[in-house]
């Protein structure tokens, strides 16, 4: 743990003056208390606040500490699960509507950005998704649906367009978002803070909520959240608590189960070495199903991440890190060295879908965001927010992936064999 509250990341160095919110004392009363200070509580108070809600988020240590604090800054739309998923689940309407959603968030968070003087700069645009496979066919067949079904402006890269990006022969064709961009995901953390203080919402930093009592308003409605110094008392309740939520709600807490992912960020490197490998400033994954992520940050650094784990956190992140980038430039053997490293935890549903809706009314949740919460976030902030503040019903659109078991311990375990399962696929089919 840093000085400033955060784990020592690139992004918690880089974050400059940022601001700090205090501790929970006393009591307040609001239209809405959010649990968690994450991007799905601060994007759902954001989203209230601009509704013209007095709204109140509780965060059991400094914002951004979680997933939202340490992700890759891969701006996308989509979900943890795949459009082939959504289509065979909801058919092309339904899905349509839910992936529009996303479509929708990247361009709100575009629109904040700017709005809000967000600094979380650079932003970048353009995501590539390469294919260690020779399948273009596959490729451009997939481009054309998706382009037709949900309008995404997928473009068709052939291996020479990729080869000139990223000079490694594991690469073949790609599928290049030119919507999709990148940012500092832990400055766009506190702009969005900073935003909701700007209107109708506070912020409290160190302030776990332990406990949640239903009707303790004065009327004998609504809900109060009590922290170790205070309570807030609302009408309406968003637990957005991620994996940490522990025994807050059990319900909540066994409908998914964490799971850690890695990223390592390099020393400087010299504008030679980086042509000659990662010569683009895109955000890079790859096709695989325990994908590499990765993209080059201002200064000559490189930031890198990938695989997943549902127990143990490895003792060498960085050098986990180091031989899944040597694997795909080896002419960065001896060049990259690693600065940083951390694990993230994900919550992630069977589904691998958001959960988001009431348990009860007024009591809403907004969890199981998985490797791919950005936009997401940004999504059931909007529709949680124009449900409380104008009776909309869009959220109801999450109903199919509801709070199911997800299994407890044996759960992971067998995603754990599942993820095992697919990395041996992978090696197998592309070595
Ligand atoms: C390494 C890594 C890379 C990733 N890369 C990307 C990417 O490039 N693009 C992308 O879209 N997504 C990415 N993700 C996923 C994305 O970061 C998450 O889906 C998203 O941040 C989830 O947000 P959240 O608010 O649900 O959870 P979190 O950010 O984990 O926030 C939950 C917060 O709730 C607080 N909390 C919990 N319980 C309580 C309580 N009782 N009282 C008060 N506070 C409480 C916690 O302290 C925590 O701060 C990545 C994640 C990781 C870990």
């Amino acid at each position: 743990m840093s000085y400033s509250g955060y784990i020592d990341t690139y992004y918690a160095d880089t974050l400059g003056r940022e601001k700090t919110y205090p501790t929970l004392t006393g009591q307040l009363n609001v239209d809405v208390c959010v649990v968690g200070g994450g991007f799905a509580g601060l994007n759902t108070a954001l989203s209230l606040a601009e509704r013209g809600k007095r709204v109140v988020v509780l965060e059991s240590k400094r914002i951004g500490w979680g997933s939202s604090g340490r992700n890759a800054g891969f701006v996308a739309k989509g979900y943890a699960a795949d459009e082939d998923y959504l289509l065979k689940k909801l058919g092309l309407e339904k899905a349509r509507q839910i992936i529009t959603l996303t479509q929708n968030a990247r361009g709100l968070i575009r629109k904040r950005i700017d709005g809000y003087n967000i600094d979380c700069g650079p932003v970048i645009a353009g995501v590539m998704t390469a294919s260690w496979r020779d399948n273009d066919a596959e490729l451009k067949d997939y481009v054309k649906k998706s382009n037709d079904n949900f309008n995404t402006g997928f473009e068709f890269w052939p291996r020479d367009k990729v080869r000139e990006h990223c000079k490694t022969d594991k690469y073949y064709g790609a599928v290049y978002s030119d919507a999709d961009y990148q940012f500092h995901p832990l400055r766009y953390v506190h702009g969005l803070a900073a935003a909701l203080e700007s209107k109708t919402g506070r912020v409290f930093e160190n302030s776990p909520v332990l406990k949640i009592v239903k009707n303790g308003t004065k009327n004998g409605s609504g809900w109060v959240a009590e922290t170790k110094n205070g309570s807030v008392r609302c009408e309406h309740i968003v637990l957005a608590g991620s994996v940490y939520i522990d025994d807050l709600d059990k319900k909540l807490k066994n409908a998914s189960f964490p799971v850690q992912t890695y990223i390592m960020v390099t020393k400087p490197m010299d504008d030679a070495a980086l042509a000659g490998s990662i010569n683009t400033r895109h955000a890079i994954s790859d096709m695989r199903f325990c994908s590499d992520y990765y993209r080059r940050l201002d200064g000559g650094r490189v930031l890198w991440g990938g695989r997943v784990a549902l127990w143990s956190k490895p003792k060498d992140i960085a050098g986990m890190m180091l031989d899944d980038m040597h694997k795909v430039y080896p002419q960065l053997k001896g060049v990259a060295e690693p600065e940083y490293s951390w694990a993230g935890l994900l919550a992630y549903a069977p589904h691998k879908m958001p959960q988001l809706g009431q348990i009860e009314p007024g009591y809403w949740y907004a969890t199981g965001f998985g490797g791919h919460g950005i936009s997401p976030t940004t999504v059931a902030g909007e529709v949680i927010a124009s449900a409380i503040a104008g009776g909309d019903d869009t959220y109801k659109a999450f109903e199919p992936f509801g709070l199911g078991y997800a299994g407890g311990k044996m759960g992971r375990y067998v995603a754990q064999l599942v993820y095992w399962w697919w990395r041996a696929r992978d090696h197998i089919s592309v070595g």
